[in-house]
């Protein structure tokens, strides 16, 4: 039973997952449970609301998120983190604060662009959905949260823009 988040409406990007404590940075918030992992080949079998839900493990295969990780939405500025299935507190919360994540963190498709309705200063309103198109900066400082093959291709680009 997870107490210290609940699941409510967040306005137009339907529902959110909200705080009902202070959380201080690097606290632990709750676990993100993985549902069916399927090959990304076979997203297209899934049903709308798995589609909808779906995060991406690693080049071929991604895991539809249960209740309530699920509604965790996006944030181009997030208060949270993630590692493995692990949310963390990455900003202070505050009991009634939306907790968002960077669902850039394990996105790897170039050139795939969402309408972002998170609201931050920093926002251009439509994000590219890559690791790689985040600011170096932001790069350097979600590393060591990201999953392994995104770390991989980190190295790699790396290796190939310094030779
Ligand atoms: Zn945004």
């Amino acid at each position: 039973m997870i107490r210290d988040i609940e699941v409510r409406p967040a306005g137009a990007k339907g529902l959110g997952v909200f705080a009902r404590r202070t959380f201080q940075p690097g606290e632990f918030i709750f676990r993100r449970r993985h549902g069916r992992v399927v090959s990304n080949r076979d997203i297209p079998s899934l049903s709308e609301d798995e589609r909808r839900h779906l995060c991406e493990l690693d080049f071929e295969t991604s895991a539809v998120l249960l209740p309530p990780g699920c509604y965790l939405n996006h944030s181009c500025e997030p208060n949270a983190m993630r590692s493995g299935v692990k949310v963390f507190a990455w900003r202070p919360i505050a009991a009634g604060d939306e907790v968002t994540i960077d669902y850039r963190l394990n996105a790897f498709d170039d050139g795939d662009r969402w309408p972002c309705a998170c609201g931050s200063t920093s926002c251009p309103g439509e994000v590219e959905g890559s690791f790689f198109a985040l600011p170096l900066a932001r790069q350097r400082e979600y590393l060591r949260y990201a999953p392994s093959f995104i770390r991989r291709e980190w190295r790699r680009r790396r290796a190939q823009t310094a030779s």
